[in-house]
């Protein structure tokens, strides 16, 4: 029988961070991960990190831009401790080895991310979180935290109201296991492939608030997706908003700067929402080239962007065929981040006992209706650190019990039902389905109609799902059909939660704009969306924002 006292479900920055936490108490960690820890999407990152460091700034300020950035959504008490406690965990990874960019003093360089107002974005050139994920594979080593890597969650077991571990589903066999523990926490990270086009890993499938959901978790504030503005024009491949905070800036087919029209005094650097809007809208009206627009890095100069955007310039001559130095890169916004997740306090808790989140599959919430650029590689951090300290303090006073077999029988027949159909029809078109209809219906201009008939969509595919999906592949060996089905029933679950809130919110804020409710509504919507499962069906619930500093005002910028 395998058993920890906590069992952490991925091994992004988030997972790997709260682990460490846990074994530096001298406890035992069972680390689960779809894919080797470094492969987490969280490798991806390439802007940075923010934090106030310096003297000149200042961690009210960082608040005051978060909270605004958020469209006042954001929890105040949440961001305080984010932005309180930032500097002190950019210092610890410091002295765990994180080779920082410099700046001419030698210091930790700083460059100006969107909606800031201030540079307080680290960074390890445009490759921050590579450095950063294998920093932390590093400190999994060196504090022995027990890795079951190429291991799929499938479900997370909860007996009378409490966590007692996880079922997984091991890659190299197809064999289901049993994984037993006192707490689980869920670091899966965001759920960018429910949508066609967007920067996510492959494995960004949202599984683990579906998983949550399903175990009694809330899911909070899933309308908000995030679009980035600049993404590669075939692929989706981010263009990091470093681009812009170098001093990039996006020209139409008229070649006008147009963002002077939307946000005069930051330009392309305003959140993220007002600059995909804005793109958006300038392609809408017949002022895009081919559905985009243009990055003009060009200005910068090639030493330039050789020291701050080397990966930015290799992924653009691999993937556009554009040299920055030479051309404009062609861009368009493309889904990115999940506002929304599994909602928990400033410890990770979630209302069911011993079930924890954190990092992007959480909704803590710190990033409201929008995040800032620079905040969610910190929220991996602070949070995961936070989490794994409470997890820590919960399972020291919690007796241990195992599982019953029938947790495992259950998954066991879910899987075998769709292995045992000998026709159907295959995923790849459900999820293809799927994706194109959240794009189409579920972007980043909807209004009712639109959401309405995608609900109706949805919900169909989901049917198909569930009476027809049809695995071709028999082989027990690294079935990678099976894992696709496995998270194309995530994607779905997604899918009409995210839809349903969207549907349900009926004002515009930060990344959900609805044509129909163009104006925020605080009298009205100053409040978060949640969704639970209530006798088999989602309920709709809510939950006051928690202010404290600062008064909701329009948002310019
Ligand atoms: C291209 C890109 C660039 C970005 N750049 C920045 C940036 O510069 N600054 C910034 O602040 N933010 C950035 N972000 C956002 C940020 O990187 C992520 O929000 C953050 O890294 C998420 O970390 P995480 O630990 O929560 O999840 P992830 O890193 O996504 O890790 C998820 C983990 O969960 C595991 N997992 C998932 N499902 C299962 C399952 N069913 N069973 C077992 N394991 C599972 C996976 O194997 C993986 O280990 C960027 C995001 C992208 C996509």
């Amino acid at each position: 029988m395998v058993t920890h006292d906590v069992i952490v479900v991925g091994a992004g920055l988030a997972g790997m961070r709260a682990s460490v936490e846990i074994a530096r108490e001298g406890l035992s960690v069972g680390l689960v991960s779809k894919v080797h820890p470094v492969r987490s999407h969280s490798v991806a990152a390439q802007g940075g990190i923010n934090a106030a460091m310096r003297p000149t700034d200042s961690w009210e300020n960082h608040m005051f831009d978060t909270v605004k950035g958020s469209d006042y959504l954001g929890d105040q008490d949440a961001i305080e401790t984010l932005c309180r406690e930032a500097p002190e965990d950019i210092m610890e990874l410091e002295r765990m080895g994180a080779v920082f960019s410099r700046d001419a003093e030698g210091k930790i360089a700083q460059r100006p991310f969107g909606g800031q107002g201030y540079p307080r974005t680290c960074y390890l050139a445009d490759r921050t979180g590579h450095g950063l994920v294998h920093l932390m594979y590093e400190q999994l080593m060196k504090h022995n935290v027990c890795l079951y890597e190429e291991w799929h969650v499938v479900k997370i077991v909860v007996e009378d109201g409490t966590v007692r571990g996880v079922v997984s589903l091991e890659f190299a066999t197809g064999k289901l296991h049993r994984l037993h523990s006192r707490a689980v926490i869920v670091a899966t990270g965001g759920y960018g492939r429910v949508f066609r086009s967007t920067t996510n890993a492959l494995t960004s499938t949202g599984d683990g608030m579906a998983l949550a959901l399903r175990a009694g978790a809330t899911l909070m504030d899933m309308e908000f997706v995030q679009f980035h503005p600049t993404t590669l024009k075939r692929t989706g491949i981010l263009i990091t908003e470093g681009a812009r905070g170098e001093g990039g800036y996006l020209v139409n087919s008229e070649g006008e700067r147009f963002m002077k029209r939307y946000a005069p005094q930051k330009l392309e650097l305003a959140s993220r929402d007002v600059v995909s809007r804005a793109e958006q809208q300038e392609v809408e009206e017949g002022r895009g080239v081919d559905g985009c627009v243009l990055l003009d890095l060009r200005h910068l100069g090639e030493d330039r962007i050789n020291e701050r955007l080397p990966q930015i310039r290799e992924l653009a001559i691999a993937f556009a065929g554009v040299d920055p130095v030479r051309e404009p890169i062609p861009i368009k916004p493309g889904v990115h981040y999940s506002m929304g997740g599994v909602m928990t306090d400033v410890w990770g808790r979630t209302p069911v006992e011993g079930l924890y989140a954190c990092g992007e599959a959480a909704c803590v919430s710190v990033h409201g209706a929008n995040r800032l650029g620079g905040n969610s590689l910190l929220e991996t951090i602070v949070f995961g650190r936070r989490t794994g300290r409470s997890a820590a303090e919960y399972v020291v006073s919690i007796p241990f019990r195992p599982f019953p077999d029938r947790a495992l029988a259950d998954a066991a027949r879910e899987i075998a039902t769709i292995m045992n159909r000998t026709e159907g029809e295959l995923f790849t078109t459900i999820r293809d389905e799927a994706k194109a209809t959240m794009e189409a219906h579920c972007g980043i201009f909807r209004d009712e109609q639109r959401l309405v008939r995608g609900l109706e969509k949805i919900r169909e595919i989901r049917k198909r799902y569930e009476n027809n999906v049809f695995l071709s592949s028999r082989q027990n060996s690294y079935n990678t059909e099976l894992v696709n089905i496995i998270e194309t029933a995530n994607i779905l679950e997604l899918s009409e939660v995210i839809l349903l809130s969207a549907l349900d919110r009926k004002e515009s804020r930060g990344a959900h704009y609805r044509r129909d409710y163009p104006e925020r509504d605080d009298e009205g919507w100053l409040k978060h969306t949640l969704v639970a499962i209530e006798d088999g069906a989602y309920r709709i619930g809510y939950k006051p924002v928690v202010i404290t500093r600062f008064k909701p005002t329009e948002r310019r910028y």
